[in-house]
């Protein structure tokens, strides 16, 4: 089968590889019908994930059909259509039981689809522990609307909920690439007073405004003191950072008000400066991380029922066999790109 692999630092091409096979009773082999391209695998490639172990094949946003279940995968049969969780947890140990399952610790455990196993830009899939990193996409969703369940909407659903933003604050969301749209979705189901969208790239701004209208957008310069007028309080009540920039760690601490929430989504190339003399007194709480990524049947319910929709983001669409030119599109962000979906055909 064709299968987009991580041939070595730098270098990533399409290779022809056997079909995977069940390794463990608790694997499942899933025929994939629509995968995305991820900010995530650039940072492969570009050497900012070192647990990437060349090889493999790339891809860890993904939906299809489940083709083959190891005899201890009792919640799903062949024929199924699933949504693939980015993260791999076995749903059993100390993290697992406490939903931190990013932090699974079997060996596989949290980010292993795509980076340190084969992921889903090909045409077949293994995916282990299935009975937990599996869900059931409902009839009335298509794959196109499924597809960020896995990755991007769990990594939106999972910052709006660290966030803790309610009806009284103003939220300053960084970022409005494919992780910050998604952020943006699910914060708007917690109904925060306001929420202000900073994005330096005009054409990201113009599709915040059309898609979400009830948002207002603003630029790196302005954020601050956009911020500071809706709040009516010095800055945002929240900040969510989920830009990565080369200055938005600075940008989001600095537009919080005094004793705010500041949630760190962004996956930096860099170390970032934390300087602690600036914020003395300023009370802010930071919380950081990768995604949970166990909560995709209640992304797909929110879907059916109409609460969530993200095709818009899908800008555009190429066949496996020519990986090679959306990746392409995608790095040098060119006709408007947001994401990139692939159709294994
Ligand atoms: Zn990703
Ligand atoms: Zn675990």
């Amino acid at each position: 089968m064709l299968a987009y692999t991580y041939l070595a630092p730098g270098t990533f091409g399409l290779t022809e590889k056997p079909r995977p096979r069940l390794q463990h009773p608790r694997d499942a082999i899933v025929r994939v019908t629509l995968s995305s391209i991820c900010t995530s695998d650039l940072h492969i490639k570009h050497g900012a994930v070192p647990r990437a172990v060349p090889g493999i094949t790339l891809g860890h946003e993904m939906v299809g059909v489940v083709q083959e279940t190891g005899s201890q995968v009792t919640n799903l049969s062949p024929g199924d259509r699933v949504a693939v969780n980015v993260e791999t947890f076995c749903g059993q140990c100390f993290f697992c039981r406490r939903g931190f399952v990013n932090n699974c610790t079997d060996p596989n455990g949290g980010w292993a689809l795509g980076c340190r196993i084969d992921g889903g830009q090909a045409e077949y899939v293994r995916v282990p522990y299935a009975d937990q990193g599996l869900s059931k996409i409902p009839d009335s969703v298509s794959d196109r609307q499924a597809l960020f369940v896995g990755d991007l909407l769990s990594t939106g659903l999972w910052a709006a909920d660290l966030s803790q933003a309610g009806p009284e604050d103003t939220v300053l969301l960084l970022g409005a690439g494919p992780t910050g749209v998604c952020t943006l979705a699910c914060l708007l189901l917690r109904a925060p007073k306001g929420v202000i969208v900073c994005e330096p790239d005009p054409q990201r701004r113009a599709f915040v405004q059309a898609h979400f209208p009830q948002v207002r957008t603003t630029t790196p310069d302005q954020a601050l003191s956009l911020a500071a007028a809706v709040s009516g309080h010095g800055g945002a009540d929240v900040v969510i950072e989920a830009a990565g920039g080369e200055n938005t760690f600075d940008l989001a601490w600095q537009c919080a008000r005094p004793n705010a929430v500041v949630v760190l989504v962004a996956m930096y190339d860099k170390p970032q400066v934390l300087p602690l003399p600036d914020m003395y007194g300023k009370n802010l709480t930071f919380k950081t991380g990768g995604v949970d990524a166990c909560r995709c049947g209640e992304l797909l319910s929110l879907i059916q029922a109409g609460r969530l929709d993200t095709t818009p983001l899908i800008t555009h669409t190429f066949p496996l066999s020519r990986i090679q030119e959306a990746y392409d599109l995608f790095e040098q962000r060119q006709d408007g790109v947001i994401k990139v979906a692939i159709e294994p055909v």
